[in-house]
C-alpha cells in the first residue's frame, strides 16, 4: 500500500493549522507551528490567490491528513456518507471518528492516530473481548475496547494507571481496567477539528 513518508510536521505546515501527528510534541514549544508556522518549501512565504476549489481542496487534505488516510481511503468514507441518512460532511466525520485507530488516540491509549494505529496492527486491542487488528474496524455503540491482558504491564500501556485521561463525551474509558466503552455515536461538536466539511462535500460533488 502506499505510504505517506514525508515528515509529519510538513502537514501541519502545509494545512497551515495543527494537525496533532505525533503526539506530546505537538502540544510542546518544540511544535513546528509554533516555531515556523508558513507553509513549507521555496515559495511557502509568497502569498497566492487561493481559488474556491483551492479552498475545498485544502479542507479535504487536513482531513485527511489528521486522520492518516490515503485518497482512496477517504473517499471512500464519503461514499458511505452519501448512503446514510443526515447530513453527509457530518456522517463522514462521524464515521472517520469511530474507526478503532481513532477510538484508541481518543482513549488516550496511543499518543497520536499513527501511534494508536500501530497499537492496533500488533493485536493490543480486544474489541468485546476479541482481538481485532484492523484500524479501520468501525465501533458502534456498546462496543468495549480493551488493552489485551497480555500486553497491559508492558511500560507503554502500564503508565496509563497513572495518568488522568480527558475522553470525548461518547467514550468512557477507565485507566485501572484499561477498558473503555462506546457510549453514543459522535456527533459534530464531539470532534474537535477546525474544518468546513461542507467544501469536502462541495469537492467531491463536483
Ligand atoms: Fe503538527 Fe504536531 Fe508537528 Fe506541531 S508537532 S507541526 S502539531 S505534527
Amino acid at each position: 500500500m502506499a505510504k505517506y513518508t514525508d515528515a509529519d510536521c510538513r502537514l501541519c505546515r502545509r494545512e497551515g493549522c495543527k494537525l496533532f501527528l505525533k503526539g506530546d510534541r505537538c502540544i510542546s514549544p518544540k511544535c513546528a507551528m509554533e516555531k515556523r508556522p508558513v507553509v513549507p518549501g521555496q515559495h511557502g512565504l509568497g502569498r497566492k490567490k487561493v481559488t474556491e476549489y483551492g479552498t475545498q481542496l485544502r479542507e479535504k487534505q487536513k482531513v485527511k491528513r489528521a486522520y492518516g488516510l490515503l485518497e482512496k481511503q477517504f473517499r471512500g468514507y464519503y461514499e458511505m456518507a452519501t448512503r446514510m441518512k443526515g447530513v453527509v460532511g457530518e456522517n463522514m466525520l462521524s464515521l472517520l471518528e469511530r474507526r478503532l485507530d481513532n477510538v484508541v488516540y481518543r482513549l488516550g491509549i496511543g499518543d497520536s492516530r499513527s501511534e494508536s494505529r500501530q497499537i492496533v496492527n500488533h493485536g493490543h486491542i480486544l474489541v468485546n473481548g476479541k482481538k481485532v487488528n484492523i484500524p479501520s474496524y468501525l465501533v458502534k455503540v456498546g462496543d468495549e475496547i480493551s488493552v489485551l491482558d497480555s500486553s497491559k504491564s508492558s511500560p507503554k500501556f502500564a503508565v496509563l494507571k497513572d495518568m488522568k485521561i480527558v475522553v470525548p463525551k461518547w467514550l468512557e474509558f477507565n485507566t485501572n481496567t484499561m477498558v473503555g466503552k462506546i457510549l453514543a455515536l459522535p456527533r459534530r461538536d464531539d470532534i474537535d477539528l477546525n474544518i468546513q466539511e461542507h467544501m469536502i462535500v462541495e469537492l467531491y460533488s463536483r
